[in-house]
């Protein structure tokens, strides 16, 4: 899915023009510079086509300290995206901070689509032409507060989005697999990257705020080359401490966006955490292949072990289906068990079921285990068919709707049967009334 960012200085409405954009109906977060934000990333769609909005902080780039901090993340936004919506105050007109802006903006080469926003009315359009001195063309007048011309925004939005992203055509041309190693500081990503690359290789730690190009890396193992993705994000360390997590957060989802199959990586010696649910739910919600690896197995002991099957019971029910492997990256003590294990998550991924096949065995799952009864009425499975693979997804046409349980149930089946393992399954059903 091609990605737009959205930048412009504090307090200009970018969050509001978001809401507008993905059609949420939510309060409205004040542009305050350093407010950390769980999600940057949404969901949108407009005329058909779906894309993803990223929410950047406000972007000033003669900012010192915090907002300095922003300013890259905002840099960095733009470098992973597509396409650029700058958002400007039209009420306020051109700052020297806006046209700062515009100098990084061109350097990038992105194309950008420019909104004049808080123009309400027929009035303040007006001031919107005077934008066009930015030299990005043509102002789109805009009211993200009452959606006023967001409609023609978008449209120019779309046209400026690649309609299939390069990374995709390379995919379909049979280039290497892209993986994302992600995972929390120090769990031994980079240990794991330098294993498997053969080398200790000398990181360049640039200066916080000149570029952080995203740096991906061939290496070849097992006699196929592999395509490892961000690898700068996963050498360099980023030492401030604010907006860190904001940075980071961004960083790891655009790779597992980019990516086929994540590397989840933690730490053996400690208990699975919160921030390790969230990328476990970002892998699922991109619909990407998952291998769990648990490292540092060697300061795993008996004690610890024992608490550890217990805390995966617990905590990865909802990936049971990841292949999980134990490694010590930094004397490589398993490592080589990495590829079998992307190998089969990636199968798994990509298996696609015959639809008179995946029908046979609905039939007889449904004889031998048919749904409950729910207030005098039976719902029912009556015809499935896989839509699409990466991830397998399937549409079941159903006479009512199936329980959560049940549809589990099926889920659960479907990789007994199929051997989807490794992989997300996305089931839909179109209840017939
Ligand atoms: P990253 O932040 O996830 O990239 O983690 P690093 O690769 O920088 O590793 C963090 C620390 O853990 C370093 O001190 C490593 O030497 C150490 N480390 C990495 N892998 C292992 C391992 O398998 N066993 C042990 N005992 N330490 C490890």
């Amino acid at each position: 899915v091609p990605v737009l960012a959205v930048v412009g200085r504090p307090n200009v409405g970018k969050s509001t023009l978001v809401n507008r954009i993905i059609g949420r109906r939510e309060a409205v977060v004040e542009d305050v510079p350093g407010v950390t934000r769980d999600r940057v990333s949404y969901d949108a769609n407009w005329a058909g086509r779906a894309f993803t909005v990223v929410d950047t902080g406000g972007w000033d780039p003669d900012a010192r300290g915090l907002a300095h901090m922003i300013s890259t993340q905002a840099e960095l936004a733009v470098q992973l995206a597509d396409a650029v919506l700058f958002v400007v105050d039209a009420t306020v007109g051109i700052t020297d901070g806006d046209a700062a802006v515009v100098k990084i903006l061109r350097a990038s080469g992105k194309p950008v689509v420019l909104a004049a926003n808080k123009v309400d009315d027929q009035r303040t359009e007006t001031e919107a032409y005077g934008l066009w001195n930015l030299g990005l063309g043509e102002p789109f007048p805009v009211s993200a507060l009452h959606g006023r011309g967001s409609g023609d925004m978008l449209d120019a939005v779309l046209a400026a989005l690649p309609e299939t992203p390069p990374e995709t055509v390379g995919e379909v041309a049979g280039g290497p697999r892209r993986i994302a190693i992600v995972g929390r500081p120090n769990v031994g990503k980079s240990s794991l990257l330098n294993k498997l690359a053969g080398e200790e290789r000398v990181v360049v730690d640039n200066a916080a705020g000149t570029t952080v190009d995203p740096v991906d890396e061939l290496i070849e193992l097992g006699g196929k080359t592999w395509r490892f993705i961000d690898t700068a994000g996963i050498r360099k360390r980023v030492k401030t401490a604010s907006g860190h997590e904001y940075y980071a957060s961004l960083r790891t989802s655009t790779a597992i966006d980019r990516a086929e199959v994540a590397v989840l990586v933690v730490d053996g010696g400690e208990s699975l955490s919160e921030q390790d649910m969230r990328i476990i739910q970002t892998v699922r919600d991109a619909g990407r292949a998952l291998v769990i690896a648990f490292n540092k197995w060697d300061l795993v002991d008996e004690e610890r072990r024992y608490y550890l099957e217990r805390e995966v019971e617990r905590d990865l029910v909802q990936v049971q289906w990841a292949p999980r492997i134990n490694i010590t990256a930094r004397t490589g003590w398993h490592v080589d068990r990495l590829v079998p294990a992307l190998d089969k998550a990636l199968a798994g991924w990509e298996t696609r079921v015959g639809t008179g096949t995946l029908n046979n065995f609905l039939g007889r799952l449904v004889a031998e285990h048919p749904h409950p009864v729910r207030s005098g009425k039976q719902p029912k499975v009556l015809f499935g068919t896989q839509a699409s693979t990466a991830p397998p997804m399937f549409i079941l046409f159903t006479s009512g709707k199936l329980d959560a349980s049940y549809e589990r149930f099926i889920e659960r089946r479907l990789r007994e049967e199929f051997g989807f393992v490794g992989t997300p399954i996305v089931l839909q059903q179109r209840p017939r009334e």
